[in-house]
Order: structure tokens, then C-alpha cells, then sequence
């Protein structure tokens, strides 16, 4: 019989491996800009037509190839950036596969051009289907230009692939956007259909992120910084006022390439949990650095794919730095009444064992309590155990004393690798005056600015967090009725409730189901309270239903969020001083007093020196 196996002609295996690495426009924009950063390039014009279908050019005044390289670089395999397999993992270059331009060339009309600053003339060749049609010298610019005509000429099924202008354009910007941002000191310029779209002048990551997305940007980040001798991780935070349901700005950055890793986007966005309701997301420009030997790139073509061999421990650092900067940063309006939180992010010994920190998976982390007095407002007066908690005379020379205090480091007391630490000076302002409007809110003047409070969200901050550290700590006594009340629940309802109901007898209410879908509240959490405990039930099962259908909550989040929402409308009216003074203890001594656990801004705060001038 007749052998069936033949090898493919070179164009054909070339245009079915050109699919792994171009799959549109945007991949060879990708590979062009990358090879243009990689020449050590300090200006870098990107010229699109028809999103990318017509033309997509890349100028460069990088190094320029050969006579010879010019022509070698469209060949398959064909790199001058690494020689042997270990190279990849000391890699310091975009690229390292060689099969970029053999790709693009096999799917389109490439004119190169390209000239070494040291010589004399540059170089033309024009390929079309990896065919050379011409391989001369010619005269050009310092650097290289590389134009990709009609791309997918010879592969109608992917041309017929893509999506209209609007969507391949945008998919270049993304790519853009991605090696624009990581290299702030090299200028980028965008053309498309003549017209300039970006033009990014050298300077600072945070002049790079203002310069693509907007100067609103400006006012929306807080730096993330941390250095150990395992990894540097550094960038800017969104605020949590700037979360967004879709879309986010999430750029994640590894050893300078643009990466797309679950597990690491998980760590930044879980370290928001308490800040952020869920379903929202955060922006986020996050620079990594860790050893190149512990990265592997080369587990897909496109290099967005990479595998850590530290996954874990990277996790916790990234978790623990991003909820350090959210401790330091969105909490600013706290600072005024000194929380001085000092942070220690431990340097790991040179050949230490490493292990995931464990604050990485503790949910009731606050940053402002000494370890192991947990979350939680509910403490009386605010004052813990600490060492020094001096009541302070007044507020202004309290103020004072503490912005005169040096910043003390603290101690670590385990061996963990990473922990978190405060330096607790709880006592908090004492007002000696207050006014509530339209009953809801409460303006008190601390240290010169008029702070004006939404008492119902605040209310939801707190009781938040005390549901959470209830159901995950120190469940709540329920206050035993003497004639306990019926409730009746309809199916769905009745079901959810006895779901639910050991967790709810964790928050201090016993309802215990009677018979049918009777049930019997034996006690509630405060004895004073009254209302109608039907309605509060079945508005907090139709919530916890919903968020638990909207976006997966976690039970004990979901729980806390929904009684909250209930509860914060029908907790006592504030009526006397000392009653406003422990209101805002408590509130200040919530995890983030700024924003409610659904993300609504609890104050404002108006600066009355600067209002009279
Ligand atoms: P890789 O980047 O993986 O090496 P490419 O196919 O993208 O593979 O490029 C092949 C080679 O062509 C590169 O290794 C580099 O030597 C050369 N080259 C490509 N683009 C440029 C450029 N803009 N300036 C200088 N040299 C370039
Ligand atoms: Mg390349």
C-alpha cells in the first residue's frame, strides 16, 4: 500500500502556525511594538488604516538590523535573542520564539525597512506570502519600519473572522495600551485613518496612566509599593469609588511583560473584599518583579499565559501588599483621627522556607486592630488593650502630639514571613457638639473640618461588621422574648430561612420553625428592639437571595450585607451627646468608615479653615 504521510510545503505550515501566533490585527500589532521595545527604541509610531484590515505600520529608531538580518528575521525560528533553552529563563526581551515575523509574513504583504545607526545605508525587503520579492539596499531612517499590508490575504476563513472596525480597533488600543504603559520612558504615537490618537510623551508610570485613560484618572489611584529580595511589586490602585462593574482598567505586570493570571488577579481583587461590594471591580496598574529563573513565558505563544513557580507565596505578597496600601491610602480621612498603622511586610531571609503569609486568607483583617482582636467596631469606646491609649486632654493638642509623634516601627512577634501590625492609639475625637438634619444626617466638627455624615450608611458599616465578626467569631446572645412573635413564611422563603437559620442565630435572632411555615422568634439581638420582625425577615431573605443570585456571594458577606441593609434604617435615633460620641467611635473604629459595605460614601468632609480662608 502507498505511505499516506507527506511533509506540507513550508508556506502552508507556516500560514497554519501564523494562526497561533496572529490571530487578528491586535496580535501583530502586539508582536511589531514588542519587537520595537526590545531594539531599544525611544520612540515608537504606531500607523493603523481600517483598524488594521488595510495597513498596520510600526516606525521604530531602535537598533536596526543588517543587510543579512533583515532578510533572516522573516524566516521561522529565526531570533537574536536567545541561543539555548535556559536563556528563556533569564529572558529580559518581549520576544525569544523567533516566529513572529515568519508569521506575519506568511499571511500578508511585509515591506521592512532598516538601518543601523553604524551603517552607511539601510535595507528593503518586501515579502508577500513568505516569498521575498525584494531584498535590496535603500536608503532610510535610523531603525527599522516594518509596514503589514492586507493582512490574511491568502486565509480568507480568518479574515472572515473578524469583527467590524469598531472591535479590532479596540483590540489594538488594548494591546497598545498594554506596552504603553509598561515602558512610560519610551514616547508612543498612534495613528488611525490619519488621524492621531495617542501620543504618550516620555515620563512616569502615573503620567502614562493619566496620558492614555484621562487626566479624571489623576485623583482616582493610590501607589502600591513593596520590596522584598523575592519581589517587587509596585504601581498604582484604584480607589474604591472608582470600582466599576465592567471594564475595570486592570493591568497586571511581570517582570515588565503584560500577563493575564487568574490566581494573581484574585489576590488583588479579594484584598478590596471589604471594601468593595461585590460584583464591582477595581482599576488596578500593578508592576511584579520576581526572579526571571522562577517565571516560565513559554507556555503559549502569545506570552500572556505565565506559570509561577512561586504561585502561592507571590499570592500572598501581592494580597497583603494591596491590602496595605488600601489600609494606608483609602483610609485617608481616617488618618486624621491617627490610626498611625504601621504595616510590616517582613524581607524573607535569602534561603528561607517560604510559605503563604497567612493574613493572605483572613477575612476579618483589619488593619487597625492589634492582631488577635480581630475586626469588628463593637468594642466599647474604641479603646483595646493596647499599650498606650492615653484619653487625651482635648482633640487639638491630641491632634498635634500625634502628627509630632515619630512613626515607630513595629515588632513582629511570630516567625511568619509577612503580618500585619497597628500601632493602636484608639482614642477617638470626643465632639462637644452636634447637629442632625432631616434625621439622617449628622454634622460634627473635628479638628476644624465639618464632617457630614449619612447616619443610615454608617449605621450599615457598622452593623456590617459586626454581623461579620458575629458569624465569624463571637456570635451575638440572642435577648429571649417572653412571649415570643409568629412569623409566617411562604415556600422559597420558608426553605431559604432554614438555610440559613443557625448562621442567623449567630446575629442574636432565635426563630425556630413551628410547624407549616410557621416560626417562632424566641429571641432577637437587642431587647429594646421592636418593629416588625416579619417584614425585616422577609426583606432579608429577598436580599440575601438576590446578591446570592447576582453575583455568588460568600454566605457569611452576604448574611451581614443584607441584615445590614435592613437594619441600618431602624437603629435608634441618635438624641444626645454621649450617644453621637459612640456613634462615632464606632464608626471610626470600622475597617472603612469612608464607604459602606455596598460602596456608597458614608462623609464628606468640608474643610472649614479653608472655607472662611
Ligand atoms: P523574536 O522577537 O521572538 O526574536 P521575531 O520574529 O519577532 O522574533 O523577530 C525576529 C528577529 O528580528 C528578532 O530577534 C530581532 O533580531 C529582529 N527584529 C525584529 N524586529 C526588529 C526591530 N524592530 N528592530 C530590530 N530588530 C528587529
Ligand atoms: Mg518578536
Amino acid at each position: 500500500m502507498e505511505d499516506l504521510i507527506h511533509l506540507l510545503p513550508d508556506a502552508v505550515a507556516n500560514q497554519i502556525a501564523a494562526g497561533e501566533v496572529v490571530q487578528r490585527p491586535a496580535s501583530a500589532v502586539k508582536e511589531l511594538l514588542e519587537n520595537a521595545i526590545d531594539a531599544g527604541s525611544h520612540t515608537v509610531q504606531l500607523i493603523v488604516k481600517d483598524a488594521g484590515r488595510t495597513l498596520i505600520q510600526v516606525i521604530d529608531d531602535g537598533k536596526g538590523m543588517s543587510f543579512n538580518d533583515a532578510r533572516l528575521c522573516f524566516e521561522r525560528h529565526a531570533t537574536s535573542k536567545i541561543t539555548k533553552v535556559e536563556d528563556i529563563f533569564s529572558i529580559q526581551t518581549k520576544g525569544f520564539r523567533g516566529e513572529a515575523l515568519a508569521s506575519i509574513a506568511a499571511i500578508a504583504h511585509v515591506e521592512l525597512k532598516t538601518k543601523r545607526p553604524e551603517d552607511e545605508t539601510g535595507t528593503l525587503v518586501l515579502i508577500e506570502g513568505s516569498e521575498i520579492k525584494e531584498h535590496t539596499l535603500t536608503t532610510t531612517a535610523d531603525g527599522t519600519s516594518i509596514a503589514i499590508r492586507n493582512l490574511f490575504f491568502n486565509v480568507p476563513a480568518r479574515r472572515n473572522f473578524l469583527k467590524s472596525d469598531n472591535t479590532e480597533f479596540g483590540c489594538i488600543e488594548e494591546e497598545f495600551t498594554r506596552v504603553a504603559l509598561i515602558h512610560p520612558d519610551v514616547e508612543f504615537t498612534l495613528y488611525h485613518n490619519g488621524k492621531l490618537t495617542y501620543d504618550l510623551k516620555p515620563g512616569n508610570f502615573k503620567q502614562r496612566i493619566v496620558s492614555i485613560f484621562g487626566s479624571h484618572f489623576k485623583d482616582k489611584l493610590f501607589p502600591i509599593e513593596h520590596e522584598t529580595n523575592f519581589i517587587k511589586i509596585s504601581g498604582f490602585l484604584g480607589k474604591p469609588e472608582s470600582a466599576k462593574k465592567k471594564k475595570a482598567e486592570q493591568y497586571l505586570f511581570v517582570n515588565h511583560r503584560f500577563v493575564k493570571h487568574n490566581s494573581l488577579h484574585f489576590a488583588i481583587e479579594s484584598a478590596y473584599e471589604q471594601v468593595l461590594p461585590d460584583g464591582v471591580h477595581p482599576p488596578y496598574f500593578i508592576c511584579i518583579e520576581v526572579d526571571p529563573a522562577t517565571v516560565d513565558v513559554n507556555i503559549s505563544p502569545t506570552k500572556v499565559d505565565i506559570k509561577l513557580q512561586d504561585d502561592r507565596v507571590v499570592y500572598g505578597f501581592l494580597n497583603a501588599a494591596v491590602k496595605k496600601s488600601i489600609g494606608e491610602f483609602a483610609l485617608v480621612p481616617r488618618l486624621d483621627f491617627d490610626y498611625n498603622t504601621e504595616l510590616d511586610l517582613n524581607h524573607v531571609p535569602e534561603h528561607a522556607q517560604l510559605r503563604v503569609p497567612p493574613v493572605a486568607h483572613d477575612p476579618t483583617y483589619n488593619p487597625f486592630h492589634t492582631s488577635g482582636s480581630g475586626g469588628g467596631g463593637s468594642s466599647s469606646g474604641g479603646h483595646s488593650t493596647g499599650q498606650h491609649s492615653p484619653t487625651p486632654p482635648d482633640w487639638e493638642s491630641f491632634v498635634r502630639g500625634i502628627q509630632e509623634a515619630p512613626i515607630t516601627p513595629v515588632q513582629t512577634t511570630t516567625q511568619s514571613t509577612l503580618q500585619f501590625e497597628s500601632n493602636p492609639q484608639e482614642s477617638l475625637p470626643e465632639v462637644d457638639a452636634y447637629l442632625i438634619t432631616q434625621r439622617r444626617y449628622l454634622s460634627v466638627k473635628i479638628d476644624d473640618k465639618l464632617y457630614l455624615i449619612d447616619i443610615q450608611r454608617a449605621n450599615e458599616r457598622i452593623i456590617y461588621e459586626e454581623y461579620l465578626q458575629a458569624l465569624q467569631g463571637q456570635p451575638m446572645a440572642p435577648q429571649q422574648s417572653l412571649f415570643p412573635e409568629t412569623i409566617t413564611l411562604t415556600g422559597a422563603r420558608a426553605e431559604l430561612l432554614a438555610d440559613i437559620r443557625e448562621d442567623l442565630l449567630k446575629l442574636g435572632y432565635d426563630i425556630e420553625p413551628i410547624s407549616g411555615g410557621n416560626f417562632a422568634v424566641n429571641g432577637t439581638p437587642y431587647a429594646e428592639e421592636s418593629g416588625d420582625v416579619q417584614t425585616l425577615v422577609e426583606c432579608l431573605l429577598d436580599d440575601y437571595q438576590s446578591n446570592q443570585l447576582s453575583h455568588r456571594t460568600d454566605r457569611d458577606k452576604n448574611l451581614a450585607i443584607s441584615l445590614a441593609r435592613q437594619k441600618k434604617a431602624v437603629m435608634k435615633p441618635l438624641t444626645a451627646l454621649p450617644e453621637v460620641n459612640h456613634f462615632l467611635q464606632r464608626l471610626f473604629s470600622t475597617l472603612l468608615p469612608t464607604i459602606t459595605p455596598s460602596g456608597k460614601k458614608i462623609y464628606e468632609i468640608v474643610d472649614t479653615a479653608r472655607l472662611l480662608g
